[in-house]
């Protein structure tokens, strides 16, 4: 499996990082190493001293598609889940002024932790998804999926155009403001809605 990671694609996150609002989704993608096994800690990487949380919605993918449109897009992703994508915000400094790829940065060891999965029949209005992230039980970040730039579905039809997506696949979604760096023994605990749906220690 592999997963699919979007960038910018929210307004406020954009802004707070100094980017253009893009036209089209960015995107990128870390392996299957990346994920942790539950009740597994997230382990604090000796080559970054910068590592930075990320909370986002995470689509499970549960057809193969290529150039699917968007129209049919919903089909593709029967489950939402939340995730951290874990960037080492030193590292991507450093890619970014020297116009290197984003693996060293993004796509390390540990570095998407997903949480459980809820059936999207169960959810409500996709477009007005709630979530957020306590780090040591306060708020650091909240967003709503109504304040993507790009909709599930338009991602969906956009990435599968370069990639064939299959099951069982993620697409990490973007995340929203506020994202901050974690040190060791820090508690991260995601919500969807009411839902407690990842908790992760830093170790
Ligand atoms: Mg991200």
């Amino acid at each position: 499996m592999k997963i699919i990671c979007i960038g910018r694609n929210y307004i406020d996150h954009a802004a707070e990082m100094n980017n253009p609002i893009p036209e089209r989704p960015v995107f990128f993608m870390k392996p299957e190493t990346a994920l942790v096994a539950k009740h597994l800690p997230f382990f604090y990487p000796d080559f970054s001293e910068d590592v930075h949380y990320e909370l986002e919605l995470v689509l499970r993918i549960c057809k193969v598609g290529k150039n699917i449109q968007e129209k049919f897009a919903n089909t593709y992703y029967d489950q939402i889940g939340l995730g951290i994508d874990f960037t080492a915000r030193d590292l991507q400094r450093k890619c970014s002024t020297e116009g290197l790829p984003w693996e060293m940065c993004k796509s390390f060891d540990g570095s998407a932790p997903v949480g459980t999965f809820i059936p999207k029949e169960d959810l409500g209005d996709l477009n007005d998804l709630n979530f957020h992230l306590d780090l040591n039980g306060k708020t650091v970040q909240t967003g709503n999926s109504g304040k993507m730039i790009f909709s599930f579905d338009k991602l969906i039809s956009y990435v599968s155009g370069f990639v064939t997506l299959k099951i069982g696949d993620y697409l990490f979604t973007g995340t929203p403001a506020g994202v901050g760096p974690v040190k060791k023994d820090d508690l991260l605990q995601a919500w969807l809605g009411e839902k407690k749906l990842l908790e992760i220690e830093v170790k």
